[in-house]
């Protein structure tokens, strides 16, 4: 099972490749940036592009949101590597600027294919873009630290949006929202799974 998931999320990432998705960006690119983590998990983290650091070494959050991220999963007892973690854009967009709406569209049926694959039950959005993959028409200042069930594309999946970590990051009140927001993910998880494991 482990294994032919692996070789499915391998198969998207070789047709990001073979189909030329966002060529300018892949240009500048120095790798694509699929995923990390527990392919397995019930709960997957999806920001938004990677960074100069993530770029670098082919992983998403890597740099200073990265550990701020990890710190905040250990801080409610899970260990990165028990999640899943991605973006909605695969490649860095140039000095870290926004992706654009033609680059979250372009790369949408491949976070599609990714989570029909890794079939989570919870999906935590981190900052705006990637909410709005899912909620399009929430406000994150209205619905952060809620969960909303929806059906996409045929998956049952609890939406959880938090702000982004690299907003909060220089920002004393957002730090405390997030932080505040990422304790009540354990109780969502709870609901959610009834094993413990893979989480
Ligand atoms: N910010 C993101 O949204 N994703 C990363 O991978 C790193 C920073």
């Amino acid at each position: 099972m482990t294994i032919k998931k692996q070789a499915l999320l391998e198969q998207i990432m070789a047709d990001i490749v073979s189909n030329n998705i966002c060529p300018d960006l892949a240009r500048e690119a120095t790798n694509l940036v699929m995923g990390d983590g527990d392919i397995n998990a019930s709960i997957v983290f999806i920001g938004e592009a990677p960074g100069k650091k993530e770029d670098e070494l082919g992983l998403p959050f890597m740099g200073a949101s990265g550990k701020f991220l990890n710190e905040m999963l250990a801080s409610i007892g899970l260990d990165r590597g028990s999640v899943y973690i991605t973006n909605i854009v695969k490649y860095r967009p140039p000095k870290n600027r926004d992706p654009s709406k033609d680059e979250k569209q372009a790369f949408l049926p491949y976070l599609i294919r990714q989570l029909e694959v890794i079939q989570p039950k919870i999906v935590v959005t981190l900052g705006r873009h990637s909410m709005e993959c899912f909620l399009p028409t929430q406000k994150i200042s209205e619905v952060h630290g809620q969960m909303t069930q929806i059906n996409f594309n045929n998956l049952e999946i609890a939406i959880v949006p938090l702000y982004h970590p690299a907003a909060a990051l220089y920002n004393g009140s957002l730090r405390a929202t997030l932080i505040e927001d990422f304790t009540k993910l354990p109780k969502i998880i709870d609901i959610q799974t009834n094993e413990k494991e893979n989480i």
